[in-house]
């Protein structure tokens, strides 16, 4: 059995090899790493899918009813490059991964400046994700760090180079391991030039016989690119359809669990019984665009009231990165639900919305004074709060699915510090609402 494992698993780097050498630049190989892993470990793409199924279910529960919708929250993830080199050329400057994080914070802000070339169809789909990419400050001991580390690499297999399939470039040995992936978005930067592709990433896996957000490959969690792809500034691009540093874009939506928008079928629409990409505003593609920017490809007949052109300007398509300039709204919610189901730990969160006095709360409100604190927490979250009259209500520590932790009823008072034990509760965001009178004001917190 574990030879014919071996054979499969050399087969599929084989056809995939060849596959990258002809296939265009824009090429990630998230799918082909993914059937690799599916063929060592059988169940590894079911438990994908039930990850997909899940955010996609949570996606009410984080909405309206929460306080968590798309524009309330900026949510910063904390970030770090490993970039690993095995000469001079692939140890790439702090400016060029510099100018990675700065194309970054556009596509997933909508700030980029090519959204004027978003086609007008496809004007009221495309949404600011509220996401952006910070450059760690603090390594997994504490140490300060820039972000960006540095280790010469030495790939021991058969090509001379890193390769997606036995994912060597996080093997110690040959590269570096992650930071801890529940903490960081952990990008690893390498020569994968014999596959001639541009990055893979690994999606949120959730095995149903395994503790909720714990995954049978946690050291793997996130996204590796070649060298060539990186940044808006790189010296050396792989391509000029490649050079705008979007290649991270998309690695970094599948590691946000969005799969390419035409479903990778080779060709079907579903009414061939092809796939879908599960998400419900990207219209339906049959196929890759295939590196142009060609606006007239129309490949599957949408069931929507208006049957729109393949959405090649979508980051999870293969079109040139000069083509790429828009996630849709369906994404970006998707992408937030797993941010928040799967991966909470890894970023910051800043709230933003509603009308609030400088102190973040709501004005003209009775509530003069909210401190939820330490925030992320390890044992203990304390609510300290202060009202202008005397009110009655409750402070309450909710789940992600808005599920009732622990409740403690306020009576008649004018000011409250009530401590809640979390020791005991799961790596995740968790919410604080005060109810005084007739207002209610929510916290985000983290349980770390
Ligand atoms: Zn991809």
């Amino acid at each position: 059995m574990k030879k014919q494992l071996t054979l499969l698993a050399l087969c599929l780097i084989l056809v995939s090899a060849i596959n990258a050498q002809t296939a265009k630049f824009k090429n990630c190989a998230t799918v082909e790493v993914q059937q690799h892993r599916e063929a060592l470990n059988p169940g590894y793409l079911a438990a994908v899918r039930k990850a997909f199924d899940n955010a996609k279910a949570a996606i009410g529960h984080t909405g309206a009813s929460r306080g968590l919708n798309v524009g309330d929250t900026i949510i910063k993830i904390r970030t770090v490059f490993h970039v690993v080199y095995t000469s001079a050329a692939d140890s790439l400057d702090e400016d060029v991964i510099q100018s990675q994080i700065e194309v970054l914070n556009q596509d997933y802000r909508r700030k980029n400046s090519d959204t004027i070339n978003t086609r007008a169809d496809f004007v009221p789909l495309a949404g600011d994700a509220g996401i952006e990419f910070f450059l760690a400050t603090e390594d997994p001991d504490g140490n300060p760090t820039n972000g960006i580390v540095y280790s010469e690499g030495t790939p021991t297999g058969f090509f001379g180079t890193f390769d997606p399939f036995s994912d060597n470039v996080k093997d110690p040995a040959q590269g570096v391991g992650c930071w801890p992936s529940d903490k960081y978005l952990n990008i690893w930067v390498c020569d994968l030039g014999f596959f001639g592709v541009l990055g893979y990433a690994y999606p949120p896996v959730d095995l149903p016989n395994w503790p909720a957000q714990s995954t049978i490959d946690s050291f793997r969690q996130g996204v590796v690119l070649d060298y060539r792809a990186v940044g808006s500034r790189n010296p050396d691009p792989i391509a000029p359809e490649a050079d705008g540093g979007r290649s991270a874009t998309h690695e970094i939506g599948h590691y946000l669990g969005l799969r390419h928008i035409w479903g990778d079928d080779q060709g079907k629409c579903t009414a061939n019984g092809g796939e879908d990409d599960g998400i419900g505003d990207t219209p339906e593609s049959g196929d890759a665009s295939q590196q142009t920017c060609n606006l007239n490809i129309n490949s599957c007949t949408d069931t929507t009231a208006i049957d729109y052109s393949d959405m090649v300007e979508n980051f999870m398509d293969y079109s040139d990165d000069a083509c790429l300039n828009m996630f849709t709204k369906g994404q970006i919610e998707f992408m937030r639900s797993v941010l928040l189901t799967y991966r909470p730990g890894i970023a910051e969160y800043e709230i933003v919305q509603g009308p609030q006095t400088p102190n973040g709360l709501a004005a003209d409100q009775n509530i003069t004074v909210l401190s939820v604190y330490p925030n992320p927490a390890n044992d203990m979250i304390s609510v300290a709060t202060k009202f202008g009259k005397s009110v009655s209500g409750s402070v309450t520590l909710m789940d992600i699915m808005g599920k009732t932790i622990n409740s403690v009823e306020l009576s008649n008072t004018t000011a409250e510090r009530i401590s809640f034990d979390v020791s005991n509760l799961a790596v995740g965001v968790y919410t604080v609402k005060v109810k005084a009178n007739e207002q209610t004001i929510t916290r985000r917190v983290v349980k770390q």
